[in-house]
């Protein structure tokens, strides 16, 4: 992070040639260090015992598709938060909680384990100390309500546990609705009455509400409900490349109406397109249909995907934040897709159990 002068050539050299962006880049990152939505490097501690702690470069061997976060390379990229995901499997795990709960466990070693350098964070409070002390919030999400096994007290456990948003749908039907893909897809099936309690739930417990995966109808559902801001964590936007998995202009409406966010996924196949301006496209997209307090970052990164090409692993990420500039987004404006905009959804829903 640090820059020197060369004394012999008045060339200004990094100390650390793995640092990515330039000095701009860097200094926005300082100032805002990035909030990631979505990213999945649990799953990759989980089924080959990855090591948070210890730097990988590169990324696992020969495996696009993992490998690309750990504490080191988090630090080096300028994050100052990040959701991890909790995911249990249909069809693997039997009893899905208790995957998320030992997915959770993990974590909680992790931090233990880090030295200071990552801690477990509920809140926005918790996330600005990381910033002051110069480690990086780990945040909490599970995707997809299965993990609840059909009961409302499991949400209540994880709350407490520290999960802070809960994504409904993953890619499987479940007692709250139907996925936008997969088992149990079903375009006419929207919130089930188990789905409204566990909204309702979640606004009560200052869990926020992940829109990731749900179908359309279900979406728009949830989004009627709201009374605080919801999220989609992770996804593409239909009004820049038209799949099953992004969301359209109407539903990016609904949930910025919320007061929430998107986070703009970092997959070519959802964004139409490879390398970083694929990425931008979709964050200005979003800025021009609900505003610029709307788009966030959700990267997927781990998340069993091939990142876009420039965004490989998440050391990279101030790259992203010079593709923006270069595309004129204003310094103010990058600062609330990196940082801010994520931060007020944290502030506004605070988590309300001890
Ligand atoms: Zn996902």
């Amino acid at each position: 992070m640090r820059l020197h002068k060369r004394k012999s050539s008045g060339i200004r050299t990094r100390v650390n040639p793995r640092l990515h962006g330039s000095d701009e880049a860097r200094a926005l990152h300082k100032e805002a260090p990035a909030i990631d939505m979505h990213a999945d490097p649990l799953l990759w501690n989980r089924f080959v015992g990855y090591d948070l702690n210890k730097r990988h470069s590169p990324p696992l061997p020969r495996a696009a598709l993992g490998g690309h976060v750990d504490v080191p390379r988090l630090h080096e990229g300028g994050v100052g938060a990040m959701f991890f995901g909790l995911v249990a499997l249909p069809g693997m795990d039997r009893k899905p909680s208790r995957t998320c709960e030992k997915q959770l466990d993990a974590l909680y070693d992790a931090a233990e384990a880090s030295n200071k350098r990552l801690f477990v964070a509920t809140s926005a409070e918790d996330v600005q100390r990381a910033h002051r002390e110069g480690s990086v919030a780990a945040l909490l999400g599970i995707e997809g309500a299965h993990s609840l096994e059909g009961k409302l007290e499991t949400l209540e456990h994880f709350a407490r546990r520290g999960v802070r948003y809960l994504g409904l749908l993953h890619f499987s039907a479940n007692a709250c609705g139907a996925p936008a893909l997969g088992l149990g897809s079903d375009k006419s099936k929207g919130l089930t009455k188990f789905g409204q309690d566990t909204v309702k739930l979640c606004e009560d417990l200052g869990v926020i509400v992940d829109l990731a995966h749900i179908n359309r109808k279900g979406f728009f559902d949830a989004c009627a409900l709201a009374t605080k801001p919801m999220i989609v964590s992770h996804t593409g936007l239909a009004g820049v490349h038209d799949i099953w998995r992004n969301i359209d202009d109407e539903q990016l409406r609904a949930v910025a109406n919320t007061g929430g966010i998107a986070g703009v996924i970092f997959v070519p196949e959802f964004l139409g397109r490879d390398g970083l301006d694929a990425v931008v496209d979709h964050l200005l997209h979003i800025v021009n249909v609900a505003g610029e307090d709307a788009p966030a970052l959700g990267s997927d990164w781990d998340g069993f995907v091939r990142p876009i090409r420039g965004l490989e692993e998440v050391n990279k990420l101030p790259d992203l934040t010079d593709a923006m500039l270069a595309r004129g987004v204003k310094p103010s404006v990058v600062r609330k897709i990196l940082r801010e905009n994520a931060l007020r959804v944290l502030r506004e829903v605070p988590p309300r159990v001890a």
